[in-house]
């Protein structure tokens, strides 16, 4: 029997330790990691790469544990996009917000945010049968997961003043 990862349900990326793959894995870590960090003992702030730990130093306790939970939240969802991915089927309105999501990535200035796909889940029902959506889905959804995973830093101010 294949070996998935507990975490995503992948069978095709290698199993790394604890029946997680070799992309769940790192990312556990790193939300072990932040679930360990105390407000009052900054050596046990271990080290995430791409967030500068220096704006921790100016946060009160509850700051503190809005930054974290944020922080947590960003990686998590990144295991949720892999396992979407492996265990999910998608149907049109997933394939919906995915085109505007790609169009919001692909726009180049804030003028154009706007949701070019807005409604069309009608008219996918109506051109494509539920396994081409799934297809085509998964083809997107493959591009996010390629793409280099980045600490979303506005959010991060965002949850500090929420
Ligand atoms: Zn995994």
């Amino acid at each position: 029997m294949e070996k998935r990862c507990k975490s995503c349900g992948s069978d095709i990326w290698k199993l790394v330790a604890k029946n997680e793959c070799k992309r769940c894995y790192p990312i556990t870590n790193k939300i072990k990691a932040i679930e360990s960090w105390e407000y009052r003992k900054p050596e046990s702030w271990l080290k995430i790469s791409g967030f500068d730990q220096t704006v921790l130093k100016s946060l009160n306790e509850n700051e503190f544990e809005k930054v974290k939970r944020e922080l947590i939240t960003q990686f998590e969802s990144r295991i949720y996009l892999y396992k979407r991915y492996f265990t999910k089927s998608e149907d049109s309105m997933s394939l919906e917000i995915l085109l505007n999501n790609f169009s919001q990535l692909l726009s180049n200035s804030d003028k154009d945010r706007e949701w070019l796909f807005h409604g069309y889940a009608d008219i996918i029902d109506k051109e494509l049968d539920n396994k081409s959506i799934n297809f085509i889905c998964k083809q997107l959804l493959w591009i996010l997961i390629n793409r280099r995973f980045k600490l979303d830093n506005v959010r991060i101010h965002q949850a500090i003043s929420s």
